[in-house]
């Protein structure tokens, strides 16, 4: 019957109505998934950027506003902006600025050059970053070229003897002479040497250690004079290349957070579309159950009160007519609007689909970046970031809970000297080979780091002195037993290492003061042992 028929489609209608709904939920809950992902994989890179992220899985979890989404979405947006200026803000043991200065301090620049030497010293003093020594090194080489030009000029006025009266002149300086050293500091490496320890100190990213072990390799094997500056202009060059690939990173992300919000704002609208025409269909069926119903009653009255059978089927005729026809136009409104609410979700969907795929891949990118960020390309080891989270977060536990930590300095006894008997690449197989030891006795829950250099960090939670003495007598026996051979001679490798305790008050740079200061006395004493601190 048609009354059924259309009674039906309209139930049906409602019905698909409800399921798109449905739909549109489903697809809220993986949006609300994929940033969850993509929240948690970006945490530990920066801490005003976890705030913003520990917001975002917050948001996420209640029920979607998605203005407040927005605003989320756009804070996390500045925080990665900001990223850059914090990254490589860490000084290493010896920083780049004191090994630079350092170095600056063992030249005697032509005198026509002291002003700008000058500059060039403040300029070094307020390096914040990595990428802040850029412009210095370009500067220090341009001026290492003149004033290896103004020595040429001068040494054919000068003569021999004059020369070394007037105390060895840049020239010698620049490839360290023993003349030069300042009484009271360590001797300046030679020009090579500073050149490789500045590259040591650097830590720059994974992607960049072939060009810094190539480099390494072309300074080994010595500097002439006239290759001292393109030397300085390479490290530079490796500085920039380092910068230009976190803003790359940075923009990257950027670009798809900024996405992310625009996406937001056009889901808003679509969903806003949804549910307006949601509320039309909605009024639209109260409507027309409102006039069905008026011609049905109509209908019933007229049967009631009709004198002749044939006037009433004129009568009955003309209501089915009119109802017929309401029921067509609404079947054709109802259509028109089920095609674009299908429409709108079809877009809605593609478009979190493709947010997902790209929050996706983001996630690992930003898995592999954080790894890569934290590791030590040479060894595989935590690096110093690792150790500076770590540490604080270690500190945190025992704040809370009061357990006994241990923190153990380790430093690998004159390395110099491995350097300079078999070279640099024999001292980078020797740390990686120590690493290996000192990884493989050491417990899962020890965390060890190399922290710059030839110096390596260990950690150990819910240990005392007693069984970190213990622990680390195991780590020197087995580096000083391990068979270093290079090129078929044998190399003995010992280290030196100190251990502290925290205490009351303490804060990990106090507990790293000792555990250094232990370290140092190890070395006094003759090296190759494991000491304590010193009781309070
Ligand atoms: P000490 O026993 O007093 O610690 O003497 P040392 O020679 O180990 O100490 P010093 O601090 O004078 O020298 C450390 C050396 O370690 C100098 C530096 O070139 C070297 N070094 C640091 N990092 C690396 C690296 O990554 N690879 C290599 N091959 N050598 C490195
Ligand atoms: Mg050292
Ligand atoms: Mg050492």
């Amino acid at each position: 019957m048609d009354e059924e028929n259309w009674k039906q489609k309209y139930l049906a209608s409602l019905d698909n109505l409800e399921k798109q709904e449905d739909k549109w939920q489903a697809t809220e809950a993986l949006l609300k998934q994929g940033l969850t992902r993509v929240a948690l994989a970006a945490q530990g890179l920066n801490a005003s950027l976890d705030d913003d992220l520990a917001l975002l899985r917050k948001t996420l979890r209640k029920d979607i506003d998605l203005q407040q989404l927005e605003k989320v979405v756009s804070d996390l947006t500045q925080s990665v902006k900001r990223l850059d200026e914090h990254r490589g803000d860490k000084n290493t043991a010896h920083s780049p600025q004191e090994l630079l200065t350092h170095w600056l301090d063992s030249l005697s620049f032509p005198a026509p050059l002291n002003a700008r030497i000058k500059v060039l010293r403040q300029k070094i003093g307020v390096m914040h970053n990595l990428a802040d020594m850029e412009v210095p090194l370009r500067e220090l080489s341009e001026l290492v070229n003149e004033a290896l030009q103004h020595e040429n000029a001068v040494s054919q006025h000068v003569t021999q003897n004059n020369k070394e009266q007037q105390g060895g002149g840049f020239f010698s300086r620049l490839f360290g002479s023993d003349t030069c050293s300042a009484t009271d500091k360590p001797a300046v490496p030679q020009i090579n040497e500073f050149c490789i320890q500045l590259l040591d100190t650097l830590s720059l990213p994974a992607e960049l250690t072939d060009q810094v072990e190539s480099l390494k390799d072309r300074f080994g094997e010595g500097l002439s004079d006239h290759s001292v500056a393109p030397a300085l202009t390479a490290i530079a060059n490796l500085i920039s290349a380092m910068r230009r690939q976190m803003e790359e990173e940075n923009k990257e992300l950027q670009t798809f957070l900024h996405q992310l919000g625009d996406n937001l704002k056009e889901i808003d609208q679509n969903l806003s579309g949804a549910q307006s025409s949601h509320k039309a269909s909605m009024d639209s069926g109260r409507e027309f159950d409102a006039v069905v119903h008026a011609h049905v009653q109509d209908i019933q009255s007229k049967v009631e009160a009709a004198p002749e059978s044939s006037q009433l089927k004129q009568q009955i005729q003309g209501r089915l007519d009119a109802i017929r026809k309401h029921l067509e136009q609404y079947r054709e409104t109802e259509e028109t609007r089920q095609q674009q609410l299908e429409i709108q979700l079809a877009h809605l969907n593609s478009r979190v689909h493709g947010m997902e795929n790209e929050g996706e891949k983001l996630r690992q990118r930003l898995q592999e970046k954080h790894e890569q960020a934290v590791r030590d390309p040479l060894t595989g080891l935590y690096n110093r970031l690792a150790y500076d989270e770590r540490v604080m977060q270690e500190f945190a536990r025992w704040k809370r809970y009061g357990q006994s930590m241990v923190l153990m300095m380790i430093d690998v006894d004159h390395f110099k000297h491995v350097n300079d008997t078999y070279g640099h690449k024999a001292g980078d197989k020797a740390l990686v080979l120590i690493a290996d030891q000192l990884r493989n006795h050491l417990r899962e829950s020890d965390f060890l780091a190399r922290f710059g250099g030839e110096e390596f960090v260990v950690l150990m939670p819910e240990t005392d002195i007693e069984s970190a003495v213990a622990a680390a007598e195991k780590l020197r026996a087995a580096v000083e037993k391990c068979q270093f051979h290079y090129q078929n001679t044998q190399v003995s490798i010992t280290f030196s290492a100190g251990i502290a305790q925290l205490r009351k008050n303490d804060n990990p740079e106090s507990l790293f003061q000792r555990a250094d200061e232990a370290m140092y006395r190890a070395k006094e004493a003759g090296r190759n042992q494991c000491l304590i601190e010193t009781p309070s």
